[in-house]
């Protein structure tokens, strides 16, 4: 099988939708990282579509640090492997469309067959403490059973207002069956003295996982907020391959790693990083924002990852997403059921395709 083209397509308005086709006629699709999609889609467009056409999909490591390597200059935090996940995800679904298995069993069996989802709600930093309780019932009424509030301050962020932080998690905690996990991300928007004495109340309060406590850059520092604090610390969509990874859990010191499948490198970066993990001792907890295609893909590969038990992120749903295929899989009581059909086990709807090709 040959790789005959490759399309990035841009949905507004943060969604970018990589299909490879074959002259097979298999066409597998994946996603990129939401964020500067236009700037991804050029360096798919310009740097790896010439050295993708030709090449044989199904070698898909070979193929992997072909892209890796050969790209090397664009930066490896960033944008190249995030243009390489959503070619990487889109291999794994000819793959798994070449021989009829859904990616889970690929990557050697799925350890579990459904996900119980957290509604993931940001931008809390610029909410009233009432706005957030409001989002939070919201989501309980959808029967969402887990949760995690982020700050996301944005640039000006340092120890910006952490009474009225802890205030908004007491409130929200104080609606939630208290066997449900609330988590709290400080979206690297905490000095270190602050991490620790915020991360004591929460852990009083108790919190499910504190998440990057401390500014991305900082592993020293987010050492010793995971070393004074009993509850679990994590963080990790700042990085982006099993190195960067490798670095966050030697020098960082997390208890958790949150790798995200359309920033790391695709699946197959995200089975890697796996496996520095365990050898460390440390769980998974993905890292997901895209509704669709990037949702799905990270359910296969952390189904496939023994040490990723946790509630799986989920930031909402997007219909006009989900039309473009025929047999999406809605959340159900704070569950998804992963997709069982040949790779990523979601059929595209040609005519819905075609509408966005045609712009
Ligand atoms: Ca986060």
């Amino acid at each position: 099988m040959r790789i005959t083209d490759i399309k990035a397509t841009l949905v507004w308005p943060s969604s970018l939708f990589v299909r490879v086709s074959t002259d097979e006629g298999i066409t597998g699709i994946g996603e990129c990282s939401p964020m500067n999609c236009a700037a991804i889609k050029a360096c798919i467009d310009h740097a790896m579509r010439p050295l993708l056409v030709g090449e044989n999909p199904i070698e898909i490591d070979k193929v992997w640090n072909k892209l890796f390597f050969k790209t090397y200059k664009l930066g490896v935090q960033g944008i190249q492997p995030e243009a390489i996940a959503g070619i990487d995800i889109a291999l794994w679904d000819i793959l798994g469309k070449a021989t009829r298995l859904p990616i889970h069993a690929l990557l050697g069996g799925a350890y579990r067959d459904k996900f119980q989802l957290y509604a993931s709600i940001g931008g809390g930093g610029h909410m009233r403490v009432a706005d957030m309780v409001r989002a939070v019932e919201k989501k309980l009424a959808e029967g969402f059973k887990a949760f995690k509030i982020r700050m996301d301050w944005g640039v000006s962020r340092l120890d910006a207002d952490p009474a009225k932080d802890l205030e908004m998690f007491l409130a929200v905690k104080s609606i939630l069956n208290k066997d449900y996990p609330l988590g709290f991300d400080a979206n690297n928007g905490y000095s270190v003295p602050t991490a620790i004495a915020q991360g004591r109340k929460f852990e009083a309060a108790g919190i499910s996982h504190f998440e990057e406590p401390v500014p991305q850059y900082d592993y020293a520092g987010l050492k010793q907020v995971a070393d004074a604090l009993d509850v679990p610390v994590s963080a990790g969509e700042h990085e982006y391959t099993r190195w960067q990874i490798h670095d966050l859990i030697t020098r960082g010191g997390v208890d958790i790693v949150q790798p995200d499948v359309v920033k790391c490198g695709g699946i197959s970066e995200m089975r890697r990083i796996a496996v520095i993990t365990e050898l460390y001792n440390k769980a998974v907890l993905p890292h997901q924002t895209q509704p669709t295609v990037g949702h799905v893909a990270s359910m296969h590969v952390c189904a496939s990852i023994k040490n990723c038990t946790r509630p799986h992120e989920f930031t909402g749903r997007r219909p006009d997403l989900e039309a473009l295929f025929t047999n999406y899989p809605a959340p159900e009581d704070g569950f998804m059921a992963l997709p069982s059909g040949p790779g990523l086990g979601l059929e595209m709807d040609a005519d819905a395709f075609k509408e966005i090709d045609e712009g």
